[in-house]
C-alpha cells in the first residue's frame, strides 16, 4: 500500500483529528482550528466577546458560530433588532465552516433539479430554484456591501463529467435547468474545456452554470463574526453547551463558565451536533466525513501542464465526487470523500485515494508534494435536503442544517430564513424545507454506518466501474 508523504501541516493534537460526532459526547472544549489552508492563510482572527464567565441572560441564544450561526446573528440584528448571543464549543467558525472547500454553488442539499421535480413537482421545485436563486444574491450582497474580505472569484460552476457516459444525463439536466427553470447553463466540450477553461484530463466534457464563486472560507467566516459584533450580537466562544433544560418556558444552557438564561434557542451545530443535545436533532443528521488537501504551489510548468484559466469551483459527476479548483496563489485545492468514522480519518489510505483523484485529473501532479491535509464533518439529511424549522410550536427552539456538504452559499439565507423564525415571521413561500421537520433515521438509526460502507462500495462501483 502506498504511504504518501505527511503534508507539512499534519493535524495538531489539540484539534482532535479522531472526533467522532456519532460517537463522542460533544465536539469539544476550546479546541483548536483544524490545520487549513484557510485559517493559515486568513490572517489573524478577529476580536470575539471570549468565553461565557458568569451566568447571564440573552433574548436568544445561537448555538455553533460557523456560517449558519454567524448569518443568523446578523440578520436577527439588521432586520428584526434583536442582539443575539452565540455560543460556540471551541473557536469562532470551528466546525466546516474554517474547512470546506470554498465553493459557492447555486444549490443546497445532494439533490439535482430533475430529483427536485420528481419528489414535488415542478411548480414546488421552481419556487426551490428561486429561493436558491435569491439566497446567491444575499450571499453576493453579504460579501460585497459589508467589505468581507474573502477573495471572491466569480466565473461559475464547472459540472465536469468523468467519463463520457455519464454526458447525456448531463445534457438532460442543463436542457431542464434551461428549459423549466429558465437557466443559462451551458455544455462545453472536453476540447473547448481544455483549451478555454482547464485541462481535467478525465473530462469528457462537461456543464457550465453562470452562478458559481470560490472563495476563502475563513476569511468568509472572520467577515460574518465582523459583521455580527458590528450590529451588536455577543459571540463566545470556548462555550459548548454541555446541559439543556427548559423551566417555565426559559432555557438554561450549561455552559462550562456558567449558566446562560434564554427566551429562545437556534441551533446551526450541523455536522457537530452532539448526541444528547436535543431530542429535536437527535439521529435525523447522518455526519459523514470530507477530506481536503492543498498542494505547494504549481511550477510554470505544472500550470501549463493543468491548463488552469479559472480559480472558479470544480465538482466532477461522481456520486462520490471530488471538488477542486486552482487558487489564486497558484496552489490546487482539491476534495472527497473520507474515511466512515473519525477513529479511522489519520488511515493513510484516504490520503492517497485523494491524491491518486488528483492525479487522475492532473497526471502532472502526480507526487507533488501536499503543504495542507484536513476534513470535517458534513451534515447529511435522510432525505438529503436541509431544513430551517420550529420543531414544536408550544417551544421556542429552531434549527438550521442539513446541508449535505452543500452550505457555503446557502447558510447565508438560511440564516436569514431562521432569524424570520425567532422573530416571530412567518416564512413568506411554502416550501418543504420550511414546513417539515428533519426526517428521523427511526429503527435504521444504529445501522447507518453499516448503510453508509455497503453505499460506498456501491457509488464506487457506479462512479468507476459501470
Ligand atoms: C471538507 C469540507 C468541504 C466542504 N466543501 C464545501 C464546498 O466547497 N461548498 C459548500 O457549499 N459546502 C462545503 N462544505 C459544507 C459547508 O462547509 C457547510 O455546509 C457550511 O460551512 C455551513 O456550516 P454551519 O455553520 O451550518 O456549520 P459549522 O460551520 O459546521 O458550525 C457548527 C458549529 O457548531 C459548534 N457546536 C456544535 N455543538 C456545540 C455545542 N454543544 N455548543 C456550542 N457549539 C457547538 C461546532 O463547534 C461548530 O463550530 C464542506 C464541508 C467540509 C467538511
Amino acid at each position: 500500500m502506498e504511504h504518501p508523504k505527511r503534508p507539512k501541516h499534519w493535524p495538531r493534537a489539540s484539534y482532535d483529528p479522531r472526533y467522532d460526532p456519532i460517537v463522542d459526547a460533544g465536539p469539544g472544549h476550546n479546541r483548536d482550528y483544524a490545520p487549513t489552508y484557510w485559517v493559515d492563510t486568513a490572517g489573524p482572527a478577529p476580536e470575539d466577546d471570549g468565553p461565557v464567565s458568569e451566568d447571564m441572560d440573552a433574548d436568544v441564544v445561537i448555538v455553533g458560530s460557523g456560517y449558519t450561526g454567524l448569518s443568523t446573528a446578523i440578520h436577527l440584528a439588521r432586520d428584526h433588532g434583536i442582539q443575539a448571543v452565540v455560543l460556540e464549543a471551541n473557536k469562532v467558525a470551528w466546525g466546516c465552516s474554517t474547512r470546506n472547500g470554498g465553493q459557492a454553488q447555486i444549490s443546497s442539499g445532494r439533490l439535482k433539479r430533475s430529483q427536485w421535480i420528481k419528489r414535488w413537482g415542478v411548480d414546488v421545485a421552481r419556487q426551490m430554484h428561486a429561493e436558491i436563486a435569491e439566497g446567491f444574491e444575499l450571499f453576493r450582497d453579504l460579501i460585497s456591501n459589508n467589505g468581507f474580505d474573502c477573495d471572491p472569484q466569480e466565473g461559475g460552476h464547472y459540472y465536469i463529467a468523468h467519463k463520457p457516459s455519464v454526458i447525456p444525463r448531463l445534457e438532460q439536466e442543463s436542457a431542464l435547468l434551461n428549459e423549466v427553470f429558465g437557466y443559462g447553463s451551458r455544455m462545453l466540450s472536453r476540447e473547448e474545456l481544455h483549451e478555454k477553461h482547464v485541462i481535467d484530463q478525465e473530462a469528457a466534457g462537461a456543464m457550465h452554470e453562470p452562478d458559481g464563486t470560490s472563495i476563502h472560507a475563513a476569511k468568509l467566516a472572520f467577515g460574518y463574526q465582523n459583521l455580527a459584533r458590528k450590529l451588536g450580537a455577543r459571540i463566545h466562544p470556548a462555550s459548548p453547551v454541555m446541559g439543556w433544560k427548559i423551566k417555565n418556558g426559559v432555557h438554561h444552557l450549561t455552559t462550562p463558565g456558567g449558566v446562560v438564561r434564554a427566551r429562545s434557542v437556534a441551533l446551526a451545530t450541523a455536522g457537530y451536533t452532539p448526541p444528547g443535545l436535543s431530542d429535536r436533532t437527535e439521529n435525523r443528521l447522518m455526519p459523514i466525513l470530507s477530506n481536503s488537501i492543498v498542494t505547494r504551489p504549481l511550477s510554470d510548468e505544472e500550470k501549463q501542464a493543468c491548463g488552469f484559466q479559472t480559480c472558479s469551483p470544480l465538482t466532477d459527476t461522481r456520486t462520490l465526487r471530488h471538488y477542486y479548483r486552482y487558487l489564486p496563489d497558484g496552489r490546487v485545492q482539491i476534495g472527497s470523500r473520507s474515511a466512515i468514522t473519525g477513529q479511522d480519518a489519520e488511515n493513510p489510505k484516504h490520503l492517497a485515494l485523494l491524491k491518486r483523484g488528483l492525479a487522475r485529473k492532473f497526471p502532472a501532479l502526480e507526487g507533488i508534494d501536499l503543504d495542507y491535509s484536513w476534513w470535517g464533518w458534513v451534515d447529511v439529511s435522510h432525505d438529503m435536503m436541509p431544513r430551517i424549522f420550529q420543531p414544536s410550536s408550544d417551544q421556542k427552539i429552531y434549527y438550521a442544517m442539513g446541508y449535505g456538504g452543500n452550505g457555503v452559499m446557502y447558510s447565508a439565507q438560511a440564516g436569514r430564513r431562521m432569524a424570520q423564525l425567532v422573530a416571530g415571521q412567518k416564512i413568506e413561500v411554502d416550501l418543504p424545507i420550511f414546513t417539515s421537520q428533519l426526517p428521523s433515521h427511526g429503527i435504521l438509526t444504529p445501522f447507518r454506518r453499516i448503510g453508509q460502507r455497503v453505499m460506498y462500495v456501491w457509488y464506487h462501483l457506479q462512479d468507476e466501474v459501470f
